[in-house]
């Protein structure tokens, strides 16, 4: 099959020929429909993630159709031919977290496409039928991004809602891939204002369309007066912050109220001082780490009900190299879909 594959971190992907997996014992074979082209791949690629072997095939936002069952896979509720997306946590299966529900927190790290071989392919293999969730009449293509740039703001959004009353302010820095899923789920799911930080106009006026309330561009002169104006006078009551570099960090404590929720998703390394002083009082900072099974599947009945706006630009996986260097450059107004 043909596959886009790193072999150095900072060169280019190299799209090759490679045996088509065969699935073994409880495996399924997936044809690959499309795979999202993620951030975090960047980071991958060019060598700062640690902990990938190369040479490797990236893609963790993948859906596809059903192509084969390894044996015992079959008659678990799905046919040859089903539309899926492939939930990418791929756990143990039987420690607290896998159990508990939370196998993207599973210590065992096995994450399609960061470790296992992913979705820029035309077929993925995946370890077991319980990372398969049917579409349900969703285009495979257009839900690929719900597996992570949906799934993972959602998740986000969903540790803030006890913050969010009526009346205060989430401020979301981030409108890119991941951060127009983020504005949606939070007018969806809460009654708080919604404060957009984001320096591309071209991304502030998309949030705006999807709901934000006000969009700030954080370049501007004033604008951390501004966002704390808009904020309202007891702070932001929830941060979510979709870059995570240093200065993104001081700004969304900067403006984070007493006792609010910072919420760390962006993979960018930075970090913020932690003081007593330094933080409005009893403010709390936490990452979120992608999001569950039973989450991706109450964001395919969110895409299926019609209320999810999806923006995706599609491309051939022949493109990826190009894909990749506009997504450096943030040039991808929503999420790109790479198809093989
Ligand atoms: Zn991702
Ligand atoms: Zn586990």
């Amino acid at each position: 099959m043909k596959a886009a594959r790193l072999h150095t971190f900072g060169a280019e992907f190299v799209i090759e020929e490679v045996p088509t997996p065969v699935p073994g014992p409880g495996q399924v074979l997936i044809r690959i429909a499309g795979a999202g082209a993620c951030h975090s791949d960047l980071h991958i690629a060019s060598g700062e993630t640690q902990g990938i072997a190369l040479p490797h095939t990236l893609g963790h936002e993948n859906a596809g159709w059903v192509e084969t069952f390894g044996h015992g896979a079959e008659g678990q509720g799905l046919e040859v031919g089903d539309a899926v997306v492939v939930f990418g946590g791929w756990g143990c299966g039987h420690c607290s977290f896998c159990l508990g529900g939370k196998e993207q927190m599973c210590d065992t790290f096995l994450w399609g496409g960061m470790g296992p071989e992913g979705g820029y392919a035309e077929y993925l293999l995946v370890p077991s039928t319980r990372h398969l969730l049917p579409t349900g009449g969703l285009d495979p293509v257009l839900a690929a991004p719900l597996t992570d740039a949906a799934l993972t703001p959602y998740a986000a959004v969903k540790k803030t809602l006890p913050h969010l009353t009526a009346g205060r302010s989430a401020v979301l820095i981030g409108a890119g891939g991941l951060g127009q899923y983020g504005v949606q789920f939070l007018k969806l799911l809460s009654p708080a204002k919604v404060v957009v930080v984001e320096s591309d106009p071209g991304k502030r006026a998309l949030a705006q369309t999807l709901g934000a309330d006000v969009a700030i561009d954080p370049l501007r002169e004033n604008a951390l007066a501004e966002i704390q104006e808009e904020s309202g006078k007891n702070g932001a009551a929830v941060v979510l912050d979709f870059v995570g570099v240093d200065s993104t960090m001081t700004l969304g404590s900067a403006v984070l109220g007493r006792g609010g929720l910072f919420v760390l998703v962006g993979l960018a390394g930075g970090s913020v001082p932690f003081s007593f002083l330094g933080l409005a009082p009893e403010a709390m900072l936490t990452s979120s780490n992608w999001g569950s099974r039973n989450e991706l599947a109450e964001v395919l009945a969110l895409a299926r009900s019609g209320d999810l706006v999806s923006t995706i630009e599609q491309f051939p996986l022949s493109e990826i190299n190009e894909v990749f260097d506009r997504l450096g450059r943030g040039r991808i107004n929503g999420r790109a879909v790479l198809v093989p």
